[in-house]
């Protein structure tokens, strides 16, 4: 037998986790690292934050399971503030992004087969370099195509345009058109935001045909731009909404939020989960809510954000052969590189104890938890410069 029990899916790393403190790290062997990679934008509190471990051993002794026969006031509570909070007006929660964004393109697609809809209208308009999760509906909704090699047939329905591109995704508007599914910041594509004039457009398209406009947010969303959700800032609100990575602050939940009137096609007996929105998960997101979804603390991820890019943006002109830019929003940000960023990640990782995710299009994830100070920014830095300097891109 030579597999390995954990099916070998993931190119894992020689770090082994053992245990989280704010946002440092520490391995088996005890090395302390720097985490600012927060989980993939996932641990928005950090490690070890009271208000959010207490919440989840409270609701734990109380009442972990009952599934979705039963009325549930712990649903109702999150939902309640998710709704108050944002454009939608209903929520059904899950226990991942791929979940969420699959219950939102049933959704979608819902939307136009009711009754009083166009039931041709099938298909959804996804952009290039987009990252929706791993499930089927979801690697068929992305054009990459190493995430469908073995995995075919994909599921029909989805055609892609190029993102940030108006034009492309006008050309394949037709009258199979359901809608559109886009990442307003693009995360996995490499922490790229796409113009105002993009979303705008896709807005307009939307409102000239009646068509859904899907929002993946599942990681951009709930306070990593410094906004609850980062359609917010282009003051343009979806129909529809997926929501997870942040959302539980490290507990497995997700959300797909929707409009009254997008919702449509949602009644009863539509879609299911078992686990979904169970009272765990629920006093988990309630702790997250309590703590992001206010004025001051998103407030200050943007002040934090503003001061940790105009750090970086100072530090970068010192390699000049090595970075090219930063981008992004509040504290979901990237640096594009010169170079591949993925040798460079792999060396702050095993060099220097700093932890970061690498992406597409040559850029490095900088993703801390939204509770990192200065002090955590200043060891960022320090390891940051100490790894530029130290680093070979020849010999990696
Ligand atoms: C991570 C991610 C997903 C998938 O979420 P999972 O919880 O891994 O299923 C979907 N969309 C975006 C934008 C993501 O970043």
């Amino acid at each position: 037998m030579s597999i390995t029990p954990l099916m070998p899916v993931y190119p894992r790393c020689g770090v082994r986790p053992v245990e989280g403190d704010h946002c440092h790290l520490i391995d088996e062997d005890g090395t302390r690292y720097l985490d600012f990679a927060s989980g993939i934008a996932v641990n928005l509190l950090g490690h070890s934050h009271k208000g959010l471990i207490g919440a989840i051993q409270r609701q734990a002794e109380k009442l972990m399971h009952v599934s979705n026969l039963y009325g549930s006031p712990q649903g109702e509570e999150l939902a309640q503030r998710l709704v108050d909070k944002t454009f939608a007006d209903t929520v059904f929660f899950t226990n991942s992004g791929a979940e969420a964004v699959e219950t939102a393109i049933k959704t979608a697609r819902a939307y136009h087969q009711h009754e009083d809809g166009d039931s041709n209208r099938t298909e959804l308009i996804t952009f290039t370099n987009a990252f929706h999760g791993r499930t089927m509906a979801t690697i068929s909704a992305s054009n990459q195509e190493k995430m469908h090699k073995g995995f075919h047939p994909l599921l029909a329905g989805f055609q892609y345009a190029e993102f940030d591109n108006l034009e492309s995704a006008k050309a394949l508007v037709s009258d199979k058109t359901a809608g559109f599914l886009v990442e307003p910041i693009q995360g996995e594509g490499g922490i790229r935001p796409a113009s105002d004039e993009f979303i705008h457009g896709l807005k307009a398209m939307c409102d000239e045909h009646d068509l859904m406009l899907v929002f993946d947010e599942v990681q951009c969303g709930v306070a990593r731009t410094g906004k609850l959700y980062a359609y917010e800032h282009y003051g343009v609100e979806p129909d529809v909404m997926a929501s997870a990575k942040g959302i539980g602050g490290g507990f497995p939940l997700g959300a797909c939020l929707a409009t009254e009137k997008a919702a449509r096609g949602m009644g009863f007996g539509t879609h299911g989960s078992t686990y979904g929105g169970n009272p765990l998960a629920m006093a988990a997101g309630m702790a997250v809510m309590d703590a992001v979804a206010n004025d001051e603390f998103l407030a200050e991820v943007t002040e934090k954000g503003e001061r940790l890019r105009s750090r970086l943006e100072q530090f970068i002109g010192n390699y000049p052969d090595l970075f090219d830019f930063v981008r992004g929003k509040g504290l979901m940000l990237g640096i594009r590189m010169k170079v591949e960023s993925r040798p460079f990640f792999v060396h702050l990782r095993d060099n220097h104890q700093l932890l970061c995710v690498a992406a597409g299009d040559q850029t490095l994830r900088v993703l801390p938890p939204l509770v990192a100070g200065d002090a955590e920014f200043d060891e960022f830095l320090d390891k940051l410069s100490a790894g530029a300097a130290s680093f070979d891109p020849e010999g990696a």
